[in-house]
């Protein structure tokens, strides 16, 4: 039985790992994919919403080992590509153990600890921590018609704007990617952003959840042309097809429509205990990480400490604390 298994090398299980490897204490990372997997699968090109320069690291996994200290990354907003280089290095340098390929179906309370079943056979634990990330499971909008619709797919699969040459595109959405998309798609296709509230921003907000990166100036711009038309606080209502019916009544054909609408926080099954969840579907969790279950941890974007835990430089020192309390009771 090992001390501790880390189930998902993302930025939260590798930083994890790397307290665990430093103090010599008995660990696995199993990794359904490669290491960083939840960046391998997004949008090649994609600039990061987080920047990472001397003074303003909201990106780098530890102050100590800085992403911006890496030539040729770009700044202040680094590059997907930029960040995976970072992530992929910083496990296979400080050899952090992970096995890759290798997903956790489900994992089981045995006495003493854990059991994770795994396609190359089960492993124990005497603690398991959950880094699987928030964004694995898309959240579709909850408006009639729109999950059945043919014409309506979801952010996380739009791979480039060439599919979208010379169509009528409705992004729904006010966060991040859906100014990413429509940026994207501006002057490539004829795109419509549409949101439920007023579209916010953070340079006037300050707010972490109005964070547009690098896209804020030329979304406005976009718009102030007509290049993006924007249907601000005036939401579908109900989708038939590629008919689309919105809050003040008027109905409009899309040949596509893009929903980037976020993700709902899930994690593998656990036999034999429940993990008990708050209001906001995230596990509910001690000021070190611990979820209902005695043993089980999560850490990561799954992790809610605060909101600013879905970035990297909300959760960073948390995972410290989730580290000590494994320690201490090793
Ligand atoms: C489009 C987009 C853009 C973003 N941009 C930024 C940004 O600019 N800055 C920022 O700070 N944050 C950004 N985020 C949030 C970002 O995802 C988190 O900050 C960070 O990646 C969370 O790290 P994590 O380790 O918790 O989860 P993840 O990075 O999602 O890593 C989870 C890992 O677990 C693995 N895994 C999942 N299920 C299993 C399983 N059953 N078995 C084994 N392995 C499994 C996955 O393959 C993955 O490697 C963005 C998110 C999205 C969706």
């Amino acid at each position: 039985m090992r001390d501790v298994i880390i189930v998902g090398a993302g930025p939260g299980g590798l930083l994890l790992a790397q307290h665990l490897e430093e103090h010599r204490i008995d660990y696995q990372i199993l990794e359904r994919g490669k290491i960083a997997q939840s960046w391998r699968m997004m949008r090649q090109g994609m600039t990061l919403l987080s920047p990472s320069v001397p003074g303003t690291d909201w990106t780098s996994l530890t102050l100590t080992r800085p992403l911006w200290a890496i030539p040729g990354v770009q700044k202040p907003f680094p590059t997907r590509e930029d960040f995976l280089c970072y992530v992929d290095a910083f496990a296979r340098e400080q050899m952090l153990r992970t096995v890759e390929n290798t997903a956790v179906m489900r994992a089981a309370v045995v006495p003493g600890g854990f059991t994770v079943e795994t396609p190359a056979g089960e492993k124990s634990c005497r603690f398991l921590v959950i880094a699987t990330g928030s964004s694995s499971v898309p959240a579709y909008p909850d408006i009639p018609g729109v999950a059945s619709s043919p014409f309506a797919i979801h952010s996380c699969d739009f791979v480039h704007c060439m599919a979208y040459l010379g169509k009528r595109v409705l992004v729904i959405g006010a966060g991040n990617s859906a100014a990413e998309i429509a940026m994207a798609l501006a002057g490539t296709a004829r795109v419509t952003l549409c949101t439920r509230g007023p579209l916010r921003y953070f340079s006037e907000t300050g707010d972490l959840e109005h964070i547009r990166g690098s896209s804020e100036s030329p979304l406005k711009e976009c718009v102030r042309f007509g290049i993006i038309s924007l249907r601000e606080t005036d939401p579908p209502v109900h989708v038939a097809g590629s008919r689309v019916r919105f809050q003040n009544g008027e109905e409009k054909e899309y040949d596509w429509i893009i929903c980037a609408t976020g993700y709902r926080p899930s994690w593998i099954p656990i036999n034999g205990g429940s993990v008990r969840t708050g209001e906001d579907g995230y596990p509910v969790i001690s000021r070190t990480g611990e979820s209902s279950l005695p043993g089980l941890y999560f850490c990561g974007s799954l992790a809610r400490f605060n909101k600013r835990c879905a970035f990297i430089h909300g959760f960073r020192n948390y995972v410290e604390k989730v580290f000590w309390d494994i320690a201490d009771r090793l």
